[in-house]
């Protein structure tokens, strides 16, 4: 029986500037990230591409967790590259300098027999009619699907991000990208609108180093953030928190509010990995234990 976690996302090769310092053509992409975190609860199925810049060790990196990436397809052409630069003075905030989708602009997503079965969907930011595609491309319909998305396709195609919002249980946002979409400035209003237009059951707002929030039904829970010693660089901490979340709720194959409460806990637990290095670097090589010890310390703080 499919028991995995399907993702579909951006692979990509990252530059990016912060207080830190400056990395340039390093290993990123929203589904890089995701199926690295979620890989520590849940098998996962990566569907993506990748030009033949794309390079060996990075393939050997990705397969060496436990992901599959029979789907992912590797084309003639370049990958998938993102530039982006932090505010010095607030880290929450970022400028992109360039979106170059390459090898994303004609890319066609084929999904296996076994993966168009899988039970779980993360729609990782990328186009959102890649996402549809995926969705249309299922034979039954997953018992969880989540979405996640980001500024450049609420500005490049809403459209298409609505219908995608209407086929899901969870959407994942960052707090400046649910303001921008609902056009509204109150989080309050912004979750209530999503429930009420799209019909979500579920939605976690990422508030950066403050943490993250669960709504549902005029319920509301903030799970707290673990403190690093020093932000590195907070690129991918939104797709990692999404593969800590998404891991432990489909490994407990359960979305009662306990586990929902847990799962945000696990997803702040992995979000906080991510930025304590450039890239990958720190997330791809924890231990089970260092990640229940820092969840652990989440919790005590916690009042679940
Ligand atoms: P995060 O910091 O979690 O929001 O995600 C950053 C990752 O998203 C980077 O590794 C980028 O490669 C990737 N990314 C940036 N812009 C896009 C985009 N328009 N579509 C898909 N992925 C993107």
């Amino acid at each position: 029986m499919n028991n995995s976690v399907l993702v579909v996302g951006s692979v990509a090769y990252d530059s990016v500037k912060t207080p830190s310092g400056t990395r340039d053509n390093a290993l990123g992409g929203s589904a890089t990230y995701f199926s690295i975190s979620a890989s520590y609860f849940k098998n996962v199925s990566l569907v993506a591409v990748v030009g033949d810049d794309f390079l060996e060790k990075d393939f050997a990196l990705i397969n060496g967790k436990d992901v599959d990436t029979s789907d992912l397809q590797r084309v003639k052409g370049k990958t998938f590259r993102w530039q982006g630069s932090y505010d010095f003075g607030d880290l929450n905030q970022r400028e992109t300098i360039s979106t170059d989708l390459n090898v994303f602009a004609d890319f066609k997503p084929i999904l296996s027999k076994t993966n168009q079965n899988a039970p779980y969907v993360f729609l990782a930011n990328i186009d959102p009619e890649l996402q549809l595609d995926v969705l249309e491309q299922m034979v039954i319909k997953p018992k969880i699907a989540l979405l996640d998305s980001m500024n450049y396709w609420i500005d490049n195609k809403f459209e298409a991000l609505e219908k995608v919002l209407r086929r899901i249980n969870i959407l994942i946002l960052d707090v400046n990208e649910i303001k921008e979409f609902t056009s509204k400035t109150v989080i309050e209003e912004a979750t209530q609108f999503i429930q009420e237009h799209y019909n979500v059951e579920f939605i976690v707002v990422k508030n950066g180093e403050h943490g993250s929030t669960l709504w549902s039904n005029g319920l509301k829970f903030n799970a707290p953030p673990y403190k690093v010693a020093e932000i590195i660089d907070p690129t991918g901490a939104g797709d990692s928190f999404a593969g800590g979340f998404t891991g432990y709720l489909t490994k407990l194959q359960k979305t009662d509010l306990q586990t929902l409460k847990k799962a945000m806990i696990y997803g702040n637990t992995m979000g906080s990995f991510a930025v304590e290095t450039f890239s990958v670097d720190k997330l791809v090589k924890l231990s089970i234990s260092e990640i229940e010890n820092r969840a652990k310390s989440i919790m005590d703080k916690s009042n679940i």
